[in-house]
């Protein structure tokens, strides 16, 4: 399974600019690269079309993408509109490509799903990026890069964060494959430990800060867990 990230615009070009100096190009190739990270640790050969600020050709971009034997084709780009109240999430798909359609429609609704701004749904548009792949291609606005407050979103790392766990959630499930959270925290709890982990770590409980999961505990740390449940049930 081979997927093509493309991470619209780059170099001389810009794309659209927030009101506040925000390039399209930069949070395309941060969504775009993280969403490939995620694919790659699900089993899939992601590739991006551009790595870095560099300018790279729409012909260019699909050129690589047939020679290589994608099977899809996702184009990562933020919106821009001349009214500044302009908002929303919305996907395109090539007309009359039903996979396409299908993969949009996945995308657009985990992707509305975690960031939560107006679905303005899936469209259909012959973009060259659309037009001229040989394989289900899809064409994601997450936001209006001119509209203030979500240029402001888009420059928030959580709110970016969010949009990549969208897309790539709304990608494995149109593949049928399970998305699993990538949590660096995680890594060294032992599974049937990490529910409880997640209550003892919690800011509610607060019973721990998870750390040294494997390390027997000292009588300071016990006591303090103890003294942090009791303070729990008794506040
Ligand atoms: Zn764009």
């Amino acid at each position: 399974m081979k997927i093509y990230i493309d991470p619209g615009h780059g170099g001389s070009d810009s794309g659209a600019i927030g009101p506040t100096g925000l390039k399209e190009k930069d949070i395309n190739l941060s969504i775009a690269a993280k969403v490939g990270q995620i694919l790659q640790k699900h089993g899939i050969g992601a590739i991006l079309t551009r790595q870095d600020d560099s300018r790279v050709e729409l012909a260019d971009r699909v050129k690589t993408a047939n020679n290589n034997g994608a099977d899809y084709f996702i184009s990562i780009h933020t919106n821009s509109a001349s009214n500044p109240a302009a908002t929303g999430t919305e996907t395109f798909a090539f007309p009359n490509s039903a996979l396409g359609t299908k993969l949009a429609d996945a995308v657009q609704k985990s992707l509305v799903n975690e960031i939560g701004l107006a679905n303005r749904g899936v469209k259909h548009r012959d973009f060259f990026v659309l037009k001229n792949t040989k394989m289900p291609a899809i064409l994601v606005e997450t936001a209006f890069i001119n509209n203030p407050g979500e240029e402001k979103l888009l420059k928030d790392q959580n709110f970016l964060d969010k949009a990549v766990t969208g897309i790539s959630k709304g990608i494995l499930t149109f593949l049928g494959i399970e998305y699993k959270d990538d949590n660096d925290k995680d890594d060294n709890i032992s599974s049937w430990a990490r529910d409880a982990m997640k209550w003892a770590t919690d800011k509610e409980a607060n019973l721990t800060d998870g750390s040294m999961p494997k390390e027997p505990v000292s009588l300071e740390r016990l006591i303090t867990i103890l003294y942090r449940y009791h303070n729990l049930f008794n506040r």
